[in-house]
């Protein structure tokens, strides 16, 4: 048996597939080409995964996933979960352990891999298989559902998309808005950014289909993990305290522009709010409004209709923002708290570094601190604060968000109904009382055991 983490629900059963190098450095092309022998239904065991190479599994219909690297929140993790594929990341030694043929069990709860498992631990699993797709069952009754708490308080559950065809999703899996339309995908379109017209379609057509829904557009956020091939950015020491998101935006106004003008023109057709990634200072937020009001101008000038009252916000993912929360408060017309990036700016722990997955909790004294305080500025500034990182969709941690006074959680499309059945089963006084109790609590592991032992004494 391998122990990784879990970082997508389900359990696979299938014939491994073993992708790997000991490098871990295989290219695209050779990745897509050891994919062509993949049959359906196999679970596929690799040294490392990109965004891009997760994405190319969509046509293989594969079981389950297994990579030796990466962590909870890697990209490339978060893609395979909003894929739906049970993985588990963070598996040393999986591509030495796993033969080609061998059967294997992923288990994307407990992040358990067994190769060659013995029957009874088979039948075990197809046991645990039959109850997560009953759960899963049960679930889809709250897809139609309003989003209210236990004593009637209501919320709201979005979604976080990428490209039209999770927009889509969401749609179908009950999203009340798209919390998050990450961009990284669109700009990197066929070999070159898409120009104006191209982008102001896509928007305008996410507007259109979430007939007034809430669509939060965040800008660019290229850099770190996160890389588009033709714009040729710089190899960097520190990529992930380097040239990313607003950073590259404000530094490439043509791009930048070109994007905004795109999103305010689309802002004609529905409901659409501008968001900023990696925001540190007050003075970023400072320029793109200034930029964004002589863009409003220009569009004026030519004739072009949009909303002139749009929302403008920041995605509070740095400590810096998060210290100042609440100066950028007043910058800021909504919060958008990213527990990614959040964490491992916090914990000083590369979101995508499996030896030091062990510090990129969410729960860490440190970051629960840093949320209460970035909720406790939005409210007093009269603003929103919602939650679109990964641990939105946390059914542990998401009744502290909610004592913390978070009503809007965005998540992964295949997340919505468990978010909802969870708020469902709180009232604000328990999640306060909750929140309040493990702001006491100094260790990691006891925040995660306390609310284990209060979920388990509430079942019984
Ligand atoms: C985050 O950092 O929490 C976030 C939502 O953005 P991304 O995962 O795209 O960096
Ligand atoms: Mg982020």
């Amino acid at each position: 048996m391998i122990n990784g983490s879990g970082i997508s629900k389900g359990i696979g059963i299938g014939i491994a597939k073993v992708i790997g190098s000991q490098s871990g450095d295989m290219s695209s092309e050779e990745f897509a080409s050891a994919l062509s022998g993949v049959k359906p239904g196999a679970v596929l065991v690799s040294s490392h995964l990109t965004p891009y190479m997760v994405g190319m599994l969509k046509d293989h219909s594969i079981a389950g996933l297994v990579c030796e690297t990466g962590g909870l929140s890697s990209h490339s993790a978060l893609v395979a979960k909003s894929m739906g594929i049970p993985a588990v990341y963070d598996a040393a030694g999986a591509t030495d352990a796993v033969k080609d043929g061998d059967t294997v069990i992923v288990d994307g709860i407990s992040g358990y891999i067994y190769e060659r498992p013995d029957s009874d631990v088979v039948a075990s699993y197809m046991d645990k298989r039959k109850k997560y797709l009953a759960d899963l069952d049960e679930l889809k009754r709250y897809r139609d559902m309003k989003t209210v708490m236990a004593d009637g308080t209501e919320a709201t559950v979005m979604c976080n998309t990428s490209d039209i065809l999770s927009v889509m999703h969401a749609l179908d899996e009950g999203g009340e808005g798209i919390g998050l339309f990450r961009t990284e995908i669109l700009m990197s379109g066929e070999g070159r950014v898409p120009d104006e017209e191209e982008q102001t379609r896509v928007y305008s057509r996410i507007a259109t289909a979430m007939r007034g829904k809430e669509v939060v557009i965040r800008t660019l956020d290229i850099g770190g993990d996160k890389n588009i091939p033709f714009l040729e950015l710089e190899k960097e020491e520190n990529p992930f305290l380097g040239y990313r998101g607003v950073r590259y935006s404000l530094g490439h106004k043509d791009i930048f522009a070109t994007q905004l003008r795109a999103i305010l023109r689309a802002s004609a057709h529905g409901n659409i709010s501008i968001m900023i990634p990696m925001i540190t200072c007050v003075e970023e937020m400072r320029s793109i409004k200034s930029l964004i009001n002589e863009i409003k101008t220009d569009l004026r000038d030519e004739g072009y209709e949009f909303n002139d009252d749009i929302k403008v916000g920041a995605t509070m993912e740095t400590p810096s923002a998060a210290i100042i929360a609440d100066m950028l408060a007043r910058e800021c017309d909504f919060f958008s708290i990213g527990t990614n990036d959040l964490v491992q700016y916090v914990m000083s722990a590369d979101r995508g570094n499996s030896r030091v997955a062990y510090l990129q909790s969410v729960t860490q004294p440190s970051i629960l601190r840093m949320i209460k305080q970035t909720i406790d500025a939005a409210k007093s500034a009269g603003i929103d604060a919602s939650m679109c990182g990964e641990a939105a969709s946390d059914p542990e941690v998401i009744p502290i968000f909610a004592g913390f006074g978070c009503r809007k959680f965005s998540v992964n499309p295949l997340s919505v109904t468990e978010v909802r059945r969870t708020l469902s089963e709180w009232s604000v006084e328990d999640a306060e009382k909750l929140a309040s109790d493990v702001l006491k609590i100094p260790i990691d592991q006891e925040v995660r055991d306390y609310i284990r032992k209060i979920y388990k004494d509430r079942k019984s």
